[in-house]
């Protein structure tokens, strides 16, 4: 994001200007070294999937990772890591993540009293608890902070690219069915019209893998991540199967790519977290 350098004592344009005197931002660059916000056009394509497994791999390969769940009205990560008898601890200047399977944990969701409670914020709100969540938490020194974004363009995925004063660039989640909608072009453009790097694209639930013989049958379409990829000229960064043991590890609370970090499909995460350090 370009930021205003100058000094407003010494600009000539000082007294029209909008961000004169604005306190200035505060510099989470020195602890947030590369953030990495997971996006997607619809809702249900496995971005929350994605963002905890794909944590979860950089973090076994010996990385400091936080993830960030900032989908304020429907925070799913507490759930999907059984996180929700946990709570943020503070001390009245700082929270404290919740850890699990190696990663530090920061969602609206382990901060309401009952799970259930909905989140009822404009705005303004929602980008005042974001900042907080990128500025005021004790992350430590973090070389990845994987933020999971709700669907589409709007204030969250905004309000984290203009808070982080460091690396920050994009995943865009799709499903084969899915990429050639105008929804995942949406998220792409967003990037570009925010000078935001996308990392790649992720194709998700592309083919399923029978559990008995592990043979991979595309039931969806094929071939529209590669060429959604080419078109937006980025890197196509994995496909991931649907396989039953995903939703079997988030319903017992563990992280797939923990416990089946030797599975063809846990190597594709393990394979995506390379290219990502790379
Ligand atoms: P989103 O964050 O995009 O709304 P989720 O990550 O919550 O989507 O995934 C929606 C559901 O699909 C969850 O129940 C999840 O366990 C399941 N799911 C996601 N990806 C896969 C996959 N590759 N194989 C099997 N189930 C999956």
């Amino acid at each position: 994001m370009s930021e205003c350098s100058h000094d407003c004592s010494n600009c000539s344009s000082a007294s029209g200007c909008p961000s004169k005197n604005q306190p200035p931002k505060p510099d989470n660059s020195k602890y947030l070294k590369n953030t990495i916000v997971v996006m997607s056009g619809k809702g249900g394509v496995g971005k929350s999937t994605v963002s905890v497994n794909l944590a979860v791999s950089l973090a076994l390969k010996g990385k400091n990772v936080g993830l960030l769940d900032v989908d304020i009205h429907g925070p799913s990560i507490p759930t999907m890591l059984h996180l929700q008898k946990e709570h943020v601890m503070s001390n009245g200047e700082k929270l404290f993540p919740v850890e699990k399977a190696g990663i530090k944990v920061i969602s609206v969701g382990l901060l309401l009293e009952n799970p259930d409670d909905a989140i009822i914020w404009r705005g303004p709100m929602k980008i005042g608890a974001i900042g907080q969540f990128i500025n005021d938490v004790e992350w430590g020194e973090l070389d990845y902070l994987i933020v999971d974004a709700p669907p589409g363009t709007g204030d969250e995925p905004l309000s984290v690219f203009q808070t982080i004063t460091g690396k920050v660039s994009a995943i865009i989640v799709s499903t084969p069915q899915e990429v050639s909608a105008a929804d995942v072009r949406k998220s792409l453009n967003f990037c570009k019209v925010m000078n935001v790097k996308v990392e790649g694209i992720i194709e998700n639930m592309s083919g399923f893998v029978c559990p008995c013989c592990k043979t991979l049958t595309p039931i969806f379409s094929t071939g529209g991540g590669e060429k959604l990829a080419k078109e937006f000229n980025v890197p196509l960064l994995g496909k991931i199967p649907i396989e039953p043991e995903i939703g079997q590890s988030c319903d017992k609370g563990e992280v797939f790519a923990f416990t089946n970090a030797k599975s063809e499909t846990g190597k594709i995460f393990s394979e995506i977290a390379d290219k990502i350090i790379g």
